[in-house]
């Protein structure tokens, strides 16, 4: 039997692990990709102490890195459920189940899709979620960017490395995203904004994105703009299924915990993007993972 199971390997599950097995604990981590989470789909990081800057791909190999050496067993697998059974709990996959006294769940969070016409018919066929992954593809085409938070603004600047223009439409004339990220964005002339305004419907020539239809939500008015893609920001839904059968979430998914990443279920804990919470970055994710991992070893000292 595991001391701790974390399930997931972004920098919340990573960082519980290092911190549960210098702990002495016996951890399992079961990730069902690459280890980084979100991290990989990132460009330049500039926030996370001690780099000035960082690609995400790289921070994710150096979390990495140090696990093994300390005693971390890596597992492949989806996580489909988890079972409270008091005593022990049981971590499912499609094709093998794991008993651990303590779960730390570091699920993280998913794009939210924007729910338009075209859509899902040209999605990674002009519309995509990864300006990382695909920006590239774009090269001299002018680009269209949903959302007004730090992952639209951010993720705007990268694709003007590629793109001849990109435009971000947002839903109101204010955006969301960091000061800093904003300043960007005004100062760079490859970048245009569309305000108070949402794309009503992504059209194409059947192969690939050619325009989108966008709405002014004051006037009314819709209007077909050019774009040869379409990058969509608007935002996180929790990755919680797995846990859906414990009653451990609020409404929409998200996991309560008190300061000690406990859950409702004792003996279970949340980190990171999919616990509810203010602030979804890379340090608070680090932050939690390292406290969750505190709290299993004491529930595991007081109850084994
Ligand atoms: P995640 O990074 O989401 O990792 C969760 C992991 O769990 C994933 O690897 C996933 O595969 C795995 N998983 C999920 N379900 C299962 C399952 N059923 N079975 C097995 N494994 C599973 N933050 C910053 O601080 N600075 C930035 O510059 C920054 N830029 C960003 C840019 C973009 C485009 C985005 C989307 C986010 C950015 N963020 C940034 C936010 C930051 O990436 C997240 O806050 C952070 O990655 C959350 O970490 P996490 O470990 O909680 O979850
Ligand atoms: P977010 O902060 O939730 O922003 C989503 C944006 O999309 C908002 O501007 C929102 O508009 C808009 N939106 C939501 N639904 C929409 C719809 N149906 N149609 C049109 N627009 C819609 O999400 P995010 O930008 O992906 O950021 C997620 C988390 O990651 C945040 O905590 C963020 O700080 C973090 N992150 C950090 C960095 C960094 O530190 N550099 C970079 C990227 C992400 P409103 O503003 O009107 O609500």
């Amino acid at each position: 039997m595991y001391d701790t199971i974390i399930i997931g390997s972004g920098p919340a599950g990573m960082t519980a692990a290092l911190y549960a097995a210098r702990s002495n604990l016996k951890v399992a981590v079961l990730e069902q990709g690459a280890p980084g989470g979100q991290m990989n789909n990132t460009s330049d990081i500039e926030n996370y102490p001690g780099y000035e800057m960082i690609s995400g791909p790289e921070l994710s190999m150096k979390m990495h890195e140090p696990l093994e050496k300390f005693g971390v067993e890596n597992l492949y697998g989806i996580v489909s459920a988890v079972e409270d059974h008091g005593e022990f709990k049981k971590v499912l996959t499609e094709d093998a189940s794991y008993e651990t006294k303590t779960v730390i769940v570091a699920t993280g969070a998913k794009h939210r899709p924007l729910e338009v016409a075209g859509e899902e018919t040209y999605n990674s066929r002009g519309v995509s979620y990864c300006a990382v992954c695909d920006g590239a593809f774009f090269r001299g085409q002018d680009l269209l960017v949903v959302g007004g938070g730090d992952s639209a603004v951010e993720e705007a600047l990268f694709l003007t490395r590629f793109a001849n223009k990109v435009t971000i439409v947002h839903r109101r004339d204010e955006l969301r995203a960091q000061k800093v990220l904003q300043d960007r964005a005004f100062a760079n002339d490859k970048v245009d904004f569309i305000w108070d305004s949402v794309v009503k419907e992504i059209k194409g020539n059947d192969v690939k994105v050619t325009s989108v239809d966008i709405e002014n939500v004051k006037t009314g008015q819709v209007t077909n703009h050019e774009f040869g893609g379409v990058f969509i920001y608007v935002g996180l839904d929790p990755v919680s299924s797995m846990v859906e059968g414990l009653s451990i979430t609020d409404e929409a998914g998200w996991i309560p915990t008190d300061e000690h990443m406990n859950t409702k279920a004792a003996g279970i804990f949340a980190v990171g993007d999919v616990r509810q919470k203010d602030l979804r970055q890379i340090t608070t994710a680090v932050g939690d993972g390292a406290t969750a991992a505190q709290s299993a070893y004491q529930y595991i000292v007081n109850n084994f």
